[in-house]
């Protein structure tokens, strides 16, 4: 018989009912007791926590196990070991120890460390999250786990971002104290990210280099239709789609991933998928999870999902949001402003430390999201522009308006949704309307951080928000921890006014997509870094690094190993990318042109030699007219090369890059105009590979 849903979700995974039924009943507190309050776990607990999952993941199939983490190249990694333990006379047990639990030394000597690591001293370790749950995944019990090297320093992602959520913790704690709130003892961050992705089918993939070298189309016109009549958004589910995004939701369910909406999203072939939020810890972990299960159900499908920020030109690319909140362990969303946000103290001082962090810290949040796929979307009309902003929507615009000029604001009035047909229910409009042009929007009683590429791991754009905000939090504390208890409450309203008059340039309600954003963002002196060399060098920049060591999120060789791994990735990228076009061009393009120039030339030779002139004079004006098409795209493609010999000679890490993206991506843009205003005219059957067309609208 089929499973319920709810005997299907989580089904997978080691979850907190597994634990309680199978551990003693010390063991799991003493392990509930590290997991809710972040202390240290004691060997004989994770003996215990051992034999527990071992025992659970050999009922539900596992025989092998692995430490999983998240290294420097943005994706996860496994190495799998089997639990069998050879004992005498040629048997063996199903072992797994403690140990084997807590530690793991994958050896993984060839990630990208930046130097932190040489390999003659490659000790790498991996050391178990157990506030991710571990989970079963094709006979593998996955372990989430942190990835170190021999000296501590963190060469994943998920460190910084436990980091980064502690800090944060203890600074919110500290506040909520100040202002009577005393059993408060942790703050957690929350997230939920919105998923966006492409669908095409697996033989159409199959026959394209450049997706399957770099991710996305480097040449192919437009078909002679887009997006333009906006009948894909929300558009019903054709069958073959609707039974993936089934069997998508039901993997994902199975691992305890609460897969939540699905729709179609704006461009052909293009979806969205979001889960219910989670600790961001465990909303990261499952982002991560989520985008290898949705390749994986693809395949099974025939499709191949593509997770790349811009696969096509001239349709929307794709991108992430990450809905982001704080909560306090007694259950209170600290981003709620409740029925009279100009009443409310404690949210107003909240909100003035997320304005003050965006404001200080555009830079970083830029560079949080940066990667050569991303700068394709942001600024181009389909996602928001590069200059970070904040929309607070009418209500809180309201409200702090009022506050800055010493007014009272009560309580906005609820309206009425007044649709002119009686037979309508009725209901209270949001005080809040969508702005999806905004890089950084309230939505209610969360902040909705929508620049972020499809691709990326999630976690550090959010470690940046966390330290940013610990950063805020912590200067807040030191404003007010002299501040008598009855005075409290004006000292918070003068330190928000002086927030907001302060940083007010920040928030921008207004269409982020138009050139008077831009004039006016840069009369506000906002930052507008365009593109990933633009923005990498604020990693390094004297106040951001001292934010990071000040909280103990990163090292400063933390910090320069990561700047240098972000480098090195955009020029491979690009590398990548001029190499696969210079390919695809000398082999596939060029030639399928050439064989139709050809044809029509012998064609035009065969009408002259019987003597026939009709046509004739338009066959050779067609055979100029590719020519010179042909002409233009191996001479731009010549220069391309040169470019790149030029590129690959550079010594300066940071130069190169910037090379790469002001001449040799200048340079693909141009071969690929020439390409793609030829294309039109190539009949089908003559390129080897299938145009936007074929991919986009027969799926
Ligand atoms: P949309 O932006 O498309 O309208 P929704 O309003 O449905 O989407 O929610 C987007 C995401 O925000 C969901 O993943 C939801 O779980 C998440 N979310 C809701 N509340 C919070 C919160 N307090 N913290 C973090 N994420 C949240
Ligand atoms: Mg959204």
């Amino acid at each position: 018989m089929e499973k319920s849903i709810p005997e299907l979700y989580g089904s997978l995974v080691f979850s907190d009912k597994i634990m309680r039924e199978k551990l003693p009943k010390d063991m799991y507190k003493a392990l509930k007791k590290t997991i809710d309050n972040g202390t240290h776990l004691e060997l004989d607990v994770a003996n215990a926590v051992a034999v527990a999952m071992k025992e659970w993941a050999i009922e539900n199939g596992a025989t092998h196990f692995t430490h999983w983490f998240q290294p420097l190249t943005g994706l996860t990694a496994e190495k799998h070991d089997s639990f069998i333990c050879p004992v005498d006379n040629g048997e063996v047990i199903m072992d797994f120890s403690g140990k084997e639990l807590v530690k793991g030394e994958p050896d993984a000597s060839s990630f990208p460390s930046g130097g932190l690591r040489a390999t003659f001293e490659a000790r790498g370790y991996t050391a178990w999250d157990p506030t991710s749950p571990a989970f079963i995944k094709d006979g593998t019990l996955y372990i989430p786990t942190a990835f170190c090297s021999y000296s501590g320093e963190a060469l994943d992602s998920k460190t910084p971002l436990l980091r980064s959520m502690e800090a944060l913790s203890t600074q919110a704690v500290k506040i909520l104290k100040l202002l009577g709130k005393e059993d408060v003892t942790g703050v957690a961050t929350t997230v939920g990210p919105e998923q966006e992705y492409f669908l095409i089918d697996k033989e159409d993939y199959a026959k394209r280099k450049d997706l399957i070298f770099t991710g996305r189309t480097l040449l192919g016109a437009m078909a002679p239709k887009g997006q333009e009549m906006e009948d894909h958004y929300f558009g019903n589910l054709r069958p073959r789609v609707s039974a993936y995004m089934h069997d998508l939701d039901e993997e994902l369910w199975k691992l305890g991933i609460p897969a939540k909406t699905k729709h179609n999203e704006v461009a052909p072939c293009q979806h969205e998928l979001a889960p219910v939020f989670d600790t961001t810890n465990v909303a990261v972990d499952h982002n991560q999870l989520t985008m290898e299960v949705m390749k994986k159900v693809a395949e099974k499908h025939g499709y191949v999902c593509l997770l790349h920020e811009k696969p096509f030109a001239g349709i929307n690319g794709s991108g992430k949001h990450n809905n982001w909140s704080m909560s306090t362990n007694s259950g209170e969303n600290l981003l709620n402003p409740g029925k009279t946000p100009g009443e409310n103290t404690q949210f107003l001082l909240f909100l003035s430390a997320v304005i003050k962090a965006v404001d200080d810290y555009a830079d970083l949040m830029r560079l949080s999201v940066a990667s050569a796929g991303n700068d394709h979307r942001l600024g181009a009309n389909e996602a928001p522009p590069a200059i970070i902003s904040i929309f607070l929507g009418d209500e809180l615009t309201s409200v702090i308006e009022a506050i800055e000029k010493d007014e009272y604001f009560g309580k906005a009035e609820k309206v009425l949704m007044e649709t002119g047909a009686s037979v309508l229910p009725h209901f209270a409009k949001d005080t809040t309307d969508r702005n999806r042009t905004s890089p950084f929007a309230f939505t209610g009683n969360k902040f909705e951080f929508r620049s972020l590429g499809s691709s990326a791991s999630v976690a550090t754009p959010n470690i940046v928000l966390n330290t940013a905000v610990a950063e805020e939090l912590s200067l807040f504390y030191e404003e007010l921890k002299d501040v008598a208890p009855e005075a409290m409450d004006d000292a918070v309203h003068a330190l928000v006014k002086k927030t907001i008059t302060e940083h007010k340039r920040v928030i921008f309600n207004g269409n982020g997509y138009t050139d008077e954003w831009i004039e006016e963002a840069k009369k506000r002196g906002l930052y507008n870094l365009k593109s990933t060399p633009d923005v990498l060098p604020s990693f390094i920049a004297k106040k951001n690094v001292e934010l990071f060591t000040k909280h103990h999120i990163y090292s400063e060789a933390e910090i320069n190993s990561r700047y240098e791994i972000k480098l090195e990735n955009y020029t491979k990228t690009l590398h990548i990318e001029t190499l696969t076009l210079q390919d695809m061009v000398y082999k596939q393009f060029a030639p399928a042109l050439l064989a139709y120039i050809d044809d029509l030339t012998d064609s035009a030779l065969a009408k002259k030699e019987l003597g026939i002139k009709a046509a004739t004079a338009t066959t050779e004006k067609m055979i100029e007219k590719l020519s010179g098409y042909y002409e233009q795209v191996i001479g731009a493609t010549e220069k391309l090369a040169a470019d790149t010999k030029k590129a690959e000679a550079m010594a300066d890490a940071l130069e190169q890059a910037k090379f790469y993206h002001d001449t040799v991506m200048a340079d693909m843009e141009e071969v690929r105009s020439y390409a793609d205003a030829a294309e039109p005219f190539i009949p089908d059957g003559y390129l080897p590979y299938p145009t936007y067309e074929d991919m986009l609208f027969y799926v």
